[in-house]
């Protein structure tokens, strides 16, 4: 029997052949979620003018240091400031300007008073006419209520790094900032292959003997969940011929990966495996891990190639092990995010081969405890549904007591 794999050496070889795919511009609209693609210098300030923070009057705060409920200031108003214009004059001694939130501070004001804080009653909407003087009820300091030029940002300062998953927040910066087009990532293409006689697709009747095409739906999934473009393609009977037709229909697409899942367990003949050595270079794998010991990687007509196993476990396993880091390495995104420990709910037999078991990840006593979820054969697929994380029980083990901390890996999205 030749020696299985080890799964950090697999993963290793596979990543040996990505590299970062090349950057594109995407309109502000889409660029939620995307990778950025280089660092984000401000060429202008935030805010861009000095605004006052209130509803109010804008004033020298020299004016008013002593203003009290029973001596009030009492100044000259001279102008009207709402938000979207600019100042027609300054501020001199004894002055003050009506100003609304968001309004440019005229030059001459070095502080804002709450309309709250003055005689003055506004009523929204209201279109009342200025009144000539306003008397002050509360002293004032310089800076008061204004938001000074470049508070929140300042010119030449570094806002956003390469590599960041942009957030709504961030979107909102690039805005604030002038961009319309954003330099992000290209997002990985992925062709997502379906094999075999007893598969029929989604909302097909299931006829005896058949069953629906489940890993399909479950890879391009996984695909998005990480950033790239699935396409599935139609499913492929187990002839050569239209095995063959599948894989051209692929190429034509032009991803940067294919995934095929099924048909690749070694020793048995399969067309799928004929078909691969036909059209590219695949290495038929014997990984050291449970579930999904069968692998297949490498390139056909040049475009990278994951044939994972058919049982629906197994292949969302496998993808999560192998496939996940190659798309984030694509993108040139962390995995760090993605991994943390957790100590084991029960007593754990194994078969020395490295595991992942399907674990849900509750709190306990301030611990994360892992208890595995239901029936974790490699075809039972609620294990996932109910999974958060899938626990590492590592390789060359065969007993592991209740109470262990292991490593995981969490099966979430960790861009945000
Ligand atoms: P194979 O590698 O072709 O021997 O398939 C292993 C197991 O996975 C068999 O039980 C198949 O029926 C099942 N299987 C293969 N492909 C799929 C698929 N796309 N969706 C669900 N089950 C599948
Ligand atoms: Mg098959």
């Amino acid at each position: 029997m030749t020696e299985l794999l080890n799964v950090d050496l697999a993963v290793q070889r596979i990543l040996d052949i990505f590299a970062t795919l090349p950057t594109e511009d995407v309109s502000i609209n889409y660029a939620s979620g995307r990778i950025l693609a280089q660092d984000i210098i401000a060429s202008i300030n935030l805010p861009p003018f000095a605004n006052s923070s209130m509803d109010g009057y804008a004033l020298r705060a020299a004016d008013a240091t002593s203003a009290h409920t029973e001596s009030p200031a009492v100044l000259t108003v001279t102008m009207d400031i709402p938000a979207g214009t600019a100042p027609q004059g300054s501020i001199s001694r004894g002055q003050a300007a009506r100003i609304m939130t968001g309004a440019p501070v005229p030059d001459g004001a070095d502080a804002v008073i709450p309309v709250e804080d003055t005689d003055s009653e506004w009523t929204a909407g209201d279109d009342i006419v200025l009144a000539s003087s306003v008397s002050l009820f509360q002293a004032v300091k310089v800076g008061d209520n204004i938001r000074p030029v470049g508070e929140d940002i300042h010119i030449g300062q570094q806002v956003l790094s390469a590599g960041t998953t942009l957030r709504p927040q961030d979107i909102g910066v690039l805005v604030a900032l002038g961009y319309v087009n954003i330099p992000v990532i290209r997002q990985p293409r992925v062709a997502i292959i379906s094999t075999g006689d007893e598969l029929v697709d989604a909302g097909e009747p299931l006829t005896p003997g058949k069953i629906r095409d489940v890993n399909g739906y479950t890879i391009a999934g996984m695909v998005g969940t990480y950033g790239g473009i699935p396409t599935r393609l139609p499913i492929a009977k187990d002839t050569l011929e239209a095995v063959r037709g599948v894989f051209r229909d692929a190429l034509a697409l032009q991803p940067d990966i294919i995934i095929s899942s099924a048909g690749v367990s070694v020793g048995t003949y399969d067309v799928v495996r004929a078909v691969l050595d036909e059209l590219g270079e695949v290495n038929f794998w014997r990984v050291n891990l449970r579930p999904g010991k069968p692998l297949a990687f490498g390139q056909v007509q040049g475009v990278p190639f994951f044939g994972l196993p058919g049982n629906p476990v197994s292949a969302l396993v496998t993808f999560d092990v192998f496939v996940r880091p190659a798309l984030l390495k694509l993108q040139a995104r962390s995995e760090q995010a993605m991994s943390g420990s957790a100590l084991t709910a029960e007593d754990i037999n194994s078969d020395g081969r490295r595991s992942y078991l399907r674990v849900r990840l509750i709190e306990e006593d301030g611990q994360l405890v892992a208890h595995t979820t239901g029936t974790q054969s490699s075809g039972a697929l609620m294990s996932m549904v109910l999974a958060d994380a899938l626990l590492i029980v590592p390789e060359d083990v065969t007993f592991i007591p209740r109470g262990t901390k292991l490593q995981v890996r969490l099966l979430r999205n960790p861009g945000l």
